[in-house]
């Protein structure tokens, strides 16, 4: 049966019944949803073997994002992530690109680069000329370092040389290109810039330097387009094709500054970031990948783009590295990743890319579209209430009876819902509220 990704009114129903209808809808035993987050997804023994020092674990909420369709399949996407809005905003531009088709995805072959740089080479251009030269031998060397990733069809692929810098700090740079198939990569892509690295020196007659892969993943890139209709941007005060102008210009925006642009790109980055640290992946590799690619010119620039189509219809497209694993590192051994892979349903790392950029584009959608509308804060504080409903110490219940007081107040502060809970809690006098020093104002 197809997966769906479509569960109407789903933020309405208690987490228990979320459960089920995710476990329902992607086969998975509600147990193992239960098991796998209750009480954060990982134990402290488990964390005492990841890292360093451990003295506990630190919890972030665990949603998903529905309505996300790529490339004509359906994906509840785990998402987590602590800013309020981020899973809901996707969701909603995800359900708006859905009544265009959804999202289109294409995936570059999933190579990284090994660096091995060499100094103190004397006759440069002829160095370079003896290193691929021996291309054959340096990718025999290399595969020698990643025999169980070639027994899984990967390899190393191809040998480039670079000349950097000028007579102090002239180097020759080589890259060697490894095909990871499901991995990140980054540890097998050492290995390999490690075991050429001696032969290289004695090819080029230089010392080696670093050894070490690249994450500007270039060669590795997913590129999404997605085509939405004008009445699926509408609001209450705006027509859709109005909305479109101002998406296009919010892109323009963008294309032009890049203050603005780093603004846009975060935007991408809550997606995309969301989703890579629910399947265990590097967010750290990920976002250096994405902000070396959008400065690539020398002019820093968006990720995503938005143009009108000729008819009433907004085109958007997002390009960026993606450097994601559905093995290696410790996702197989992360709980919560494991589950987020087995919701998703994805059968390699190019899928799981195209899905996390998917939802990097369905981001940005809804950001664009907000400022181009309401303004950001509008749909985002009332979001945000729910979270200071809770620091001014409302439970249960009350936390939406506070957050819904606040927002309708127009006064989203600490002490507005201080004000709002202590009315609440006004007939009763087996509660007294908590002292908060030193809480900062949203
Ligand atoms: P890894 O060392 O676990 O290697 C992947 C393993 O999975 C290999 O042994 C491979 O043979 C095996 N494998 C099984 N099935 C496979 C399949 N279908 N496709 C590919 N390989 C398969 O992990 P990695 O991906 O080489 O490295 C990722 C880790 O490296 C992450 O934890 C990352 O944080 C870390 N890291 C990152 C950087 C960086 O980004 N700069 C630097 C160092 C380390």
């Amino acid at each position: 049966m197809a997966r769906t990704s479509r569960f109407p009114g789903f933020y309405k129903v208690s987490v228990d019944e979320r459960r089920a209808l995710i476990a329902d809808a992607t086969g998975t035993d509600a147990r193992d949803i239960a098991r796998s987050l209750d009480g954060g997804g990982l134990d402290g023994e488990t964390a005492d073997k990841f890292v360093e020092n451990v003295l506990g674990t630190y919890g972030l909420p665990y949603g998903v994002a529905l309505n996300v369709r790529v490339n004509g399949h359906d994906y509840v996407v785990p998402m987590v992530v602590e800013e309020p809005s981020v899973v809901a905003a996707a969701s909603n531009a995800a359900k708006m690109i859905r009544e265009g088709g959804g999202f289109i995805a294409e995936m570059d072959p999933p190579l990284m680069a090994a660096q091995v740089q060499l100094t103190g080479v004397r006759n440069r251009p002829a160095a370079m000329q003896r290193v691929l030269e021996a291309r054959e031998e340096l990718l025999a060397l290399a595969d020698q370092a990643i025999v169980g990733l070639l027994e899984r069809g990967g390899g190393s692929r191809a040998v480039e040389v670079r000349m950097l810098g000028t007579d102090d700090d002239a180097m020759l740079v080589v890259h060697v290109l490894v095909d990871c198939r499901d991995a990140m990569g980054a540890n097998l892509v050492n290995g390999v810039a490690e075991r050429v690295a001696p032969r290289l020196a004695e090819l080029t007659g230089g010392r080696v330097g670093l050894r070490i892969l690249s994450n500007l993943c270039d060669r590795r890139c997913v590129r999404v387009h997605c085509h939405v209709p004008a009445s699926a941007l509408a609001t209450d005060a705006m027509d859709g094709s109005s909305v479109i102008d101002g998406i296009v210009n919010a892109s323009r925006f963008a294309e032009l500054d890049p203050y603005r642009a780093a603004t846009h790109n975060k935007g991408i980055m809550n997606g995309v970031d969301a989703v890579t640290i629910a399947t265990g992946n590097d967010w750290r590799a990920v976002e250096a990948g994405a902000h070396a690619f959008a400065a690539r010119t020398g002019h820093y620039s968006p990720l995503a783009t938005w143009r009108r189509s000729q008819h009433d219809v907004l085109v958007g497209r997002l390009e960026l590295p993606m450097a994601l694993g559905t093995v290696g590192g410790t996702l197989r051994v992360h709980p919560a990743a494991r589950l987020s892979l087995q919701l998703l349903g994805v059968t390699s790392a190019q899928d799981l890319a195209a899905v996390a950029a998917s939802v990097g584009l369905a981001s940005n959608l809804a950001a664009v579209r907000a400022l181009a509308t309401d303004g950001i804060q509008r749909g985002h504080m009332a979001l945000h209430a729910r979270s200071v409903a809770v620091a001014a110490g409302a439970t249960g219940d009350e936390v939406e009876r506070v957050a819904t007081a606040i927002v309708e107040a127009r006064d989203i502060t600490l002490d507005g819902a201080r004000r709002a809970l202590s009315a609440l809690l006004a007939p009763r006098s087996d509660r007294s509220l908590p002292r908060f020093e030193g809480v900062d104002e949203p």
